[in-house]
């Protein structure tokens, strides 16, 4: 989708600090980071969100969640502890229409979030 802002990122359209890349997943820092470690790992296929992933594509929603523990490994947080959130409509505070991991960590955090 040429009008979405991670498809762009995902064809190399709009810049992004790329941590690690598949073939059909990207992984790269979030813009504004709300922890120390804040990293997005998104499909590269436009899916708006996380039900349309799953609903679409089992096996690449598992990739995402493989790809967001190697992640973690790679900056160093995965004995610490992270968390991996998916902001699906607007009372979560979705913003962008493609599906997309958070990977916050870093630091504790708290239960439950705001
Ligand atoms: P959400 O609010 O769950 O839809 O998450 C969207 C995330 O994308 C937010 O945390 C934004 O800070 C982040 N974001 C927005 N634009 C960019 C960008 N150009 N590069 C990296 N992250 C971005
Ligand atoms: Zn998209």
């Amino acid at each position: 989708m040429s009008d979405c802002l991670f498809c762009r990122i995902a064809a190399g359209e709009i810049p992004a600090t790329r941590v690690l890349e598949s073939e059909r997943t990207l992984a790269f820092r979030d813009i504004n980071p709300q922890a120390p470690v804040h990293v997005l790992v998104i499909p590269k296929p436009h899916y708006a969100d996380l039900a349309g992933l799953a609903a679409a594509d089992d096996g690449l929603l598992a990739e995402v969640a493989g790809q967001a523990h190697k992640v973690a490994q790679s900056e160093g947080i995965a004995e610490t502890g992270y968390r991996v959130v998916f902001n699906t409509g607007s009372h979560a505070g979705q913003t962008v229409d493609h599906a997309h991991a958070h990977v916050l960590g870093g630091r504790p955090m708290t239960w439950p979030p705001g």
